[in-house]
Parts: structure tokens; C-alpha cells; sequence
């Protein structure tokens, strides 16, 4: 049966998560035997019960991660060797896109069709993309005089702490595990406490792929209990952390306060989507603004929600948004046709509500939306929302709502809008739209943020980089850049007679 034609909502009513945390190879319950609910924004209810990590865990995960790194059972193991079983762990991950897409969609609530679409086929080209680069990646020979021998080699950290957010839970983590793993390290894996399940299940994948045992575990639980012990740890050599400025910040001072781990930061955004009246497709750019921003409902890190457009073709790009708008209007997330679906949780649908209200007292005028959705089911919804007349100090203009919520400015110069996109703590993401080739190239090299997309946003692979300028960030995330988080350069000088 093809995946859209699957009765989901039997599926979800016979889904029984498994919450238990994953070290050395197993699941088992926390040492202190404590959970805590999961609760599905789709309709508020309580789906399974996980493991509530605290550091006693974490100590026993770094130990049985550092166990397999010491006695080289994959660090050792050769570069086509860990090719072959996370290609094989990829194909599990396939194999298994029905399931792990409806635990993702029960897990955080986006629609369905993307989860089988987006997040589980791209989690696993990820990480198939990682093990088929590992025996490909070359050292290199210094052009040293003739008396010596120079050696520039790359080697595994050892442990690496991932820590990840609850957005695109199972993409997130494949973004750490790919490199990390193909490179040789072990992991401790702690994925948010608002979304664990497809992270634990992957667990249970790699291993059925041929992954050593204590290579990759992971142990849910809170920020402040499992996700502090890990980047505290002493005996973890790197976090690659994913997740919101303000965490971020913390991880640098965890690192400060124990070993000087390396410490790398994916953060949040407040992306540029920046129209100039040269653009000769004003309503595509409009059909691509509303999109960007109202995929995941919003919740993505490089959602292009400051959207600057010339004053002289603004009427027309707003009348194009308005009527894109109700086209996402948020419906059932295990219907293979919806387009938006629900928030994480009732926290976050109050801060995007409050966010809106901030908008509205600011004096910015809401053009569309603005609203809670279906209260009735259960879940945690909210319309997708567009503001007009924003001006970039406000807070809606300046701060990460990570909800639907677009704020539209004018600007009437090229310098002018220069000015305001790079007027932001964050760099993630930011787009030109223009058909004057000198301007693409003056406007794009002037933006300060990690990826430029011209005439489109989207546009993405894993062979290329991505990662942010200024508070959002350092580090790369995909592409081989990724190796040089995950790995030591190491010099060995060899004497000639
Ligand atoms: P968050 O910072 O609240 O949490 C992220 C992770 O950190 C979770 O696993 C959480 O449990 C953990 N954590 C929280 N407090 C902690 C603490 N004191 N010590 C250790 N760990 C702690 O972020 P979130 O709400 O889960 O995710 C949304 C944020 O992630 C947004 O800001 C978004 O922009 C960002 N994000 C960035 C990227 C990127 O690639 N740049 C991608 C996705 C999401």
C-alpha cells in the first residue's frame, strides 16, 4: 500500500512508543527510574512515557561511549567498513519511514506527507552521504624540506555530545550522527524533551545496521538535567549543540567550566527575504515567502520572517500573500494532504500567540490570521499570520518567534535594505530577489549570514553547508565541512637521514 493511502489515524491509535532511554546497546529504564509524559500536539494526548534522563545517566552513556571509542571497536574499525554499515543503517531508516514518520508527526506535529517526505528520506541520505564520503577523504603531506617528513591527519575527537532541538527532531540528529559517527566517533545523543522518540528508534536501527554496541546511545530527558550533565561532562570531547541562542550561550560557559570541550552552535534565526523592484516574478516571490514560513508552522531556524520589500512594489506583493495565506491554515497532521500542521506544545502556541499581541500593541497591522485553530481537538494550533507596516525595531521584527507568523517591511533603497537585513544578532539565512545581475552580486556579497539563496529560498542539499553568521551560530552543519567539527588535525614530523 502506497504511504498517502495508509489509514493513519488507525496506525497512531495501535502506535505504542517505546520511551526507554538506549546505552551499550540496549534500552533500559532511567537509573533513578523516573519518566515523563509525551504528550502529542495533535490532539494533547499522552502517547508513551520517557525515560527522564539525569546525570547519573549520562555518566553511564559517556562511559560506554568512551568504552567503544578506547578499544577501537569502530574508531579502528577501516573507513570502507563504517562506509558499509551506515550505508546499511540508512536503508533501515528507510525501510522504516512509515514508522519512524508517524512517530515524528504524533511526536511534534507536522503534517505527515512532510515527515515522509522531507525528514525521513533526508535523514537517511544523510547519513548513507557521510559513509559513502569516509573512504574518500584524503590526508595530506606538508611541502616540508627534504630532512623531515610532515604527516597532516585527521582523527576521530573521541566523544561527542550531540544535543538537539524538537523542530526536525530525526533530520537534527542525522546531521550530528553522519559525520560524527563516519569519522569514528562514539555519541551520546540528547534530543529534545518535547520530541525523543524518532531519535530512539534510530538507535535501535544502527544497531540492527551493524553498529558496535555503546557507539551511539541515547538518553532522553530535560535541557537542565541530561542535556546540562552532558556538555558538563568531563569526558566529552565535543558537544554539537542544535538549538536556540540563549542554550547556546550556556553551552560555551558548560565548556568554560569543565574541560574546554569543543563546543560547536547551530542557533536560532531572523532571516531576510529581501524584494527589489527589479524582481520579474513579484507573485513568486510571494508564493515562496509564504511557504518558507509556513512550513513546520513556522518552526524552522532559517524561516525568512522579516520580509523586506521595495515600497514601490509592496501592494502587490502583499495582495499575492494574503491570498497565499489561508492556504496553510492548519489542519489534521496525519492527513497526508495538510499543509500546516500543529505547534510542539501549549508553551509554544502561548509565546506565539503573545508574540502576535506584541505585533498588534507595536503597531503593526495584522493582515491575516492572528488566531488560535481547532481548540476543539485537543491539539495546539495557530493561523498563519501575516503583519504589515513592521518596522525593524520592533520586537516581532527582531526576536525568533518560531511560530507562522510573517512580518512585512518596506524599504525604498538598495543601501536601506542592506542596512535593515543585516541589522539583526542573527546570520543564518537571507535571499535577494532581483533580475539586475550587478545588484544580486553586491546585495548577496553584503549580507552577513551563512547561506545567500537568490531568486528562491529553499534550495538544499547535503553537500552543501549550513550553519550562521554572528548569534547564530558557529560551525558548519553538512557538506565535508562537517568532518572539521568532529575530528582533530594532528601534525606527525618524521626525520629523514
Ligand atoms: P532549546 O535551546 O530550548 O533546546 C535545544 C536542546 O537543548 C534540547 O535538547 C534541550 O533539552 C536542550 N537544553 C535546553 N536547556 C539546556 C541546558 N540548560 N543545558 C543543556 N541543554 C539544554 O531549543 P528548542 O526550543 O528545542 O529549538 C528551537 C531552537 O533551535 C530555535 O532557536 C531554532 O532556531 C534552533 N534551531 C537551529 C537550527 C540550525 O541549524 N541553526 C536548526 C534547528 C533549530
Amino acid at each position: 500500500m502506497s504511504s498517502a493511502a495508509r489509514d493513519w489515524h488507525a496506525l497512531a491509535a495501535g502506535c505504542r512508543p517505546d520511551g526507554r532511554m538506549f546505552i551499550g546497546g540496549r534500552r533500559g529504564d532511567s537509573a533513578a527510574g523516573e519518566t515523563f509524559d509525551c504528550v502529542s500536539p495533535i490532539d494533547g494526548r499522552t502517547i508513551a512515557q520517557v525515560a527522564r534522563g539525569q546525570s547519573a545517566d549520562i555518566d553511564a552513556a559517556v562511559a560506554s561511549a568512551r568504552r567503544a571509542f578506547d578499544d577501537g571497536r569502530w574508531a579502528h574499525k577501516p573507513p570502507a567498513v563504517r562506509k558499509k554499515i551506515l550505508v546499511r543503517f540508512a536503508e533501515k531508516i528507510l525501510a522504516a519511514r512509515d514508522e519512524l514518520a508517524l512517530l515524528e508527526t504524533l511526536d511534534m506535529g507536522k503534517p505527515i506527507g512532510d515527515s515522509l517526505s522531507v525528514d525521513v528520506p533526508s535523514s537517511a541520505r544523510c547519513i548513507a552521504w557521510y559513509g559513502e564520503a569516509i573512504d574518500k577523504v584524503y590526508d595530506e603531506i606538508a611541502p616540508t624540506a627534504r630532512s623531515a617528513l610532515a604527516l597532516i591527519t585527521r582523527e576521530p575527537m573521541g566523544v561527542v555530545g550531540a544535543i538537539v532541538p524538537w523542530n526536525y527532531p530525526l533530520l537534527m540528529s542525522a546531521w550530528k550522527l553522519g559525520p560524527a559517527l563516519a569519522a569514528g566517533n562514539s555519541v551520546v545523543l540528547k534530543p529534545s524533551e518535547k520530541a525523543s522518540l524518532t531519535a530512539l528508534r534510530l538507535a535501535e536501527l544502527a544497531i540492527e545496521a551493524g553498529l558496535p554496541e555503546g557507539v551511539f546511545n541515547v538518553v532522553p530527558g530535560y535541557g537542565f538535567e541530561a542535556g546540562e550533565a552532558l556538555a558538563l561532562h568531563m569526558d566529552v570531547d565535543a558537544i554539537g549543540f542544535t538549538g536556540s541562542t540563549r542554550v547556546g550561550r550556556k553551552m560555551l560557559e558548560y565548556a568554560g567550566r569543565s574541560n574546554l570541550k569543543r563546543v560547536y552552535n547551530e542557533l536560532g534565526g531572523k532571516s531576510a527575504f529581501v524584494v527589489f523592484d527589479d524582481c520579474n516574478d513579484i507573485a513568486r516571490a510571494a508564493r515562496t515567502a509564504a511557504g518558507s514560513v509556513f512550513y513546520n508552522q513556522g518552526e524552522s531556524c532559517n524561516a525568512p520572517t522579516r520580509v523586506m520589500v521595495h515600497e514601490s512594489v509592496a501592494d502587490e506583493f502583499i495582495e499575492v500573500l494574503k491570498a497565499q495565506a489561508p492556504k496553510y491554515q492548519p489542519a489534521d497532521p496525519l492527513h497526508p494532504d495538510t499543509a500546516m500542521g500543529a505547534l510542539v506544545d501549549d508553551n509554544q502556541l502561548r509565546t506565539v500567540l503573545g508574540y502576535i499581541d506584541t505585533g498588534r500593541n507595536e503597531g503593526a497591522k495584522l493582515l491575516f490570521g492572528g488566531q488560535q485553530a481547532r481548540a476543539e481537538s485537543g491539539g495546539f494550533y495557530v493561523e498563519p499570520t501575516v503583519f504589515e507596516g513592521v518596522n525593524n525595531l520592533m520586537r516581532i521584527a527582531r526576536e525568533e518567534i518560531f511560530g507562522p507568523v510573517i512580518s512585512v517591511l518596506r524599504f525604498s533603497t538598495e543601501d536601506e535594505a542592506i542596512a535593515i537585513a543585516n541589522d539583526s544578532p542573527y546570520g543564518l539565512q537571507a535571499s535577494v530577489w532581483s533580475h539586475q545581475f550587478d545588484r544580486v552580486h553586491r546585495v548577496s556579497r553584503a549580507l552577513r549570514a551563512g547561506t545567500v539563496q537568490v531568486n528562491q529560498y529553499d534550495e538544499d542539499d547535503i553537500t552543501v553547508p549550513f550553519g550562521g553568521y554572528k548569534q547564530s551560530g558557529n560551525g558548519r552543519d553538512k557538506s565535508l565541512h562537517a568532518f572539521d567539527k568532529y575530528t582533530e588535525l594532528k601534525t606527525t614530523w618524521m626525520r629523514i637521514d
